[in-house]
């Protein structure tokens, strides 16, 4: 099985069609092409759903807390929790029990955080 890890779906100029691309690129990833971004968009849907072989995932972002005053993020991929010691907040770190790397959310508390949060954990149950 082939897996791919992306949040994004990249588009752009292949020649004189749209390349919808998710992925670095069309060898690793898996394309969609088209005379305008619908049909990219479609022709990439028709691609991914025709390969039995190949999964599109879309990594989570894991969340930071604190806990008795200890900063602390629980790996969305595996669950394994990390303790930060020394930090006051996360953006992203490598998972040390499944080696994934984790992009992490800004502080619920807001005390660190000066960014909004993304808009793609908007709709998370
Ligand atoms: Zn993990």
């Amino acid at each position: 099985m082939r897996l791919i890890r992306a949040r994004e779906i990249k588009l752009m100029w292949d020649g004189n069609q749209i390349c919808a691309l998710i992925g670095p690129d069309l060898h690793v990833g898996v394309g969609g092409f088209g005379d305008d971004v619908p049909d990219a968009l479609l022709d990439l849907v028709g691609t991914i759903q025709a390969d039995d072989d190949t999964t599109v995932w879309v990594p989570r972002h894991a969340v930071q807390y604190r806990e008795d005053g200890v900063l602390k993020c629980q790996c969305p991929e595996c669950g394994h929790i990390r303790v930060m010691h020394g930090f006051d907040r996360v953006i992203a770190y490598i998972c040390p029990a499944c080696g994934e790397s984790v992009d992490v959310l800004p502080l619920a508390d807001g005390e660190h955080d000066d960014e909004p949060p993304p808009d793609e954990d908007e709709h998370r149950e």
